[in-house]
């Protein structure tokens, strides 16, 4: 017992185990994918733009940079560029003076005149291709907030093709990292769920888990009981069939006269163990039946004949409580392929029933030929009825109706559900209609004998 319930720590455990890796690693990966793809949509967008910075520079260069000495109409000209680029912070065109690059023309006139001797704008002057440089710098821009630039410094040559000014615009980067926060704060919210939905599928995990542990042992418990039905059962039909035997051996006057009130209670006494008889029969069809051990022989059976012979059982019984028998059978009935007995105990447990409760009134037996394969046996009585809600669970184990009516009726509630099983183990089906307090129709279907299909059975039955 211990052992198993450290077993049962260890699956829960390794399930937690389950859950926390779960738990941990769909998130890493997520955030690592994200991460990685907004660094290489961020790179390529990086490279895109820079080229994009230096295709104006060039175009300035050699369609509308005329040269220093007419660096009022280049002011004109990039007073238009700044109207037309919102994305452009700076676009300064210095001129070399001694060690410094002076500005001469600009967005920000303000500013014109100032001098700098920025490194990059030496490397890019200093270079001898022309290529300039792009760097990408970080300051605060339009919107007060810091930003990222690619800043580019090139050279620019007046109209003769000499290098006489350079050029240096920062392009900023804000629409595309805006986009790239965009994106992570999307991805964000989608770990957030994502997470949520994870914990949310371990719980239930957990629940199914939980409820397979239960189900399982639930099915060793329905195991053990069958078992120990089964065998109950069997170790008390022996005793009842000796209490049965010494009983009718003392009723016959094998021990002696027996007086009015030892008759009296033999009676009882047989009664009860009448009573008992049939719960352990019943019990034990439950188990077989359970077990897959109900085995059906089926073979011809004459159908009036076995019918007439159990209503002929049943005219007593049922005479005797002061109620009506007819029997309705088909003139032509066709022979049926049914096991005997178990035909007969179906048979048996409707006629009871229809005895049991019915108070007044009559009880039929009919039997009709209901298709070219199939008979139908109904058993009819003007008994207490049943309602719908009732016969909803009509035909499940240990299943009875209690109410003022059946009160005292003594029954387990197994015939109902055993007559079922046998019915369907023998090919047919069965209904019941039923009118409270007008009365109830219990009716089956049985196959009918046909020697084409049925004699290939029967002779594979006889080799066995
Ligand atoms: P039992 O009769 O031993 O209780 P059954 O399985 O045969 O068990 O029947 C289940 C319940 O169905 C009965 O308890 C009874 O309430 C109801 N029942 C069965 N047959 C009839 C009938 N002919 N008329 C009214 N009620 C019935």
């Amino acid at each position: 017992m211990a052992k198993s319930k450290n077993l049962f720590f260890l699956k829960q455990s390794h399930q937690v185990i389950y859950g926390i890796i779960l738990i941990v690693l769909i998130p890493i990966f997520i955030v690592f994918n994200t991460l990685r793809t907004v660094d290489l949509f961020r790179d390529n967008i990086d490279i895109s733009l820079q080229r994009q910075a230096f295709s104006l520079a060039r175009m300035f260069d050699s369609a509308i940079y005329q040269g220093a000495d007419d660096i009022d109409d280049a002011q004109e000209k990039i007073d238009l560029i700044q109207q037309s680029n919102p994305s452009l912070d700076i676009f300064n065109i210095y001129i070399r003076e001694g060690d410094e690059f002076k500005l001469v023309a600009g967005f920000d006139e303000a500013s014109i005149g100032q001098t700098s001797n920025d490194l990059n704008y030496v490397i890019s002057w200093h270079r001898e291709d022309d290529s300039g440089t792009a760097t990408i710098i970080s300051k605060e821009g339009s919107d007060k907030r810091v930003q990222r630039f690619w800043e580019l410094a090139v050279p620019l040559h007046n109209l003769e093709g000499d290098r006489d000014a350079l050029l240096v615009l920062n392009m900023s980067l804000k629409v595309m990292d805006d986009l790239v926060a965009d994106s992570l704060w999307d991805s964000g919210i989608f770990i957030v769920i994502t997470l949520l939905v994870v914990v949310l599928l371990l719980i239930l995990n957990t629940r199914l888990f939980e409820h397979a542990i239960l189900f399982r042992k639930l099915k060793e418990v329905d195991k053990m009981k069958d078992e120990f039905i089964s065998i109950a059962s069997h170790e008390l039909r022996t005793p009842i069939t000796t209490i049965k035997g010494f009983l009718s051996m003392a009723q016959e006057g094998d021990y002696g006269q027996l007086n009015e009130a030892g008759e009296k209670g033999f009676k009882i006494m047989e009664a009860s163990v009448n009573r008992l008889g049939n719960l352990v029969e019943d019990l034990l069809n439950v188990s077989r039946i359970e077990q897959n051990r109900l085995v059906i022989k089926p073979k011809p059976i004459d159908t009036k004949e076995i019918l007439n012979s159990l209503a002929d059982e049943f005219d007593l019984r049922i005479g005797q409580k002061g109620l009506q028998f007819k029997r309705s059978f088909d003139d032509d009935l066709p022979q049926i392929w049914v096991d005997e007995d178990k035909f007969r105990q179906v048979v048996i447990n409707l006629l009871g029933n229809a005895v049991k409760y019915t108070k007044k009134g009559e009880i039929e037996l009919i039997a009709k030929k209901e298709s070219d394969n199939m008979l139908t046996v109904t058993v009819k009585d003007s008994g207490i009825g049943m309602s719908a809600e009732e016969r909803k669970s009509l035909f499940e184990k240990f299943y009875r109706i209690q109410g003022e009516e059946t009160r005292g009726i003594i029954g387990t509630g197994l015939g109902l559900w055993i007559t079922k099983q046998i019915v369907e183990l023998m090919g047919g089906q069965i209904f019941v209609d039923s009118i409270k307090h007008v009365g109830s129709q219990f009716y089956f279907t049985v196959p009918i004998y046909d020697s084409k299909i049925h004699k290939v059975e029967e002779k594979k039955e006889n080799k066995k």
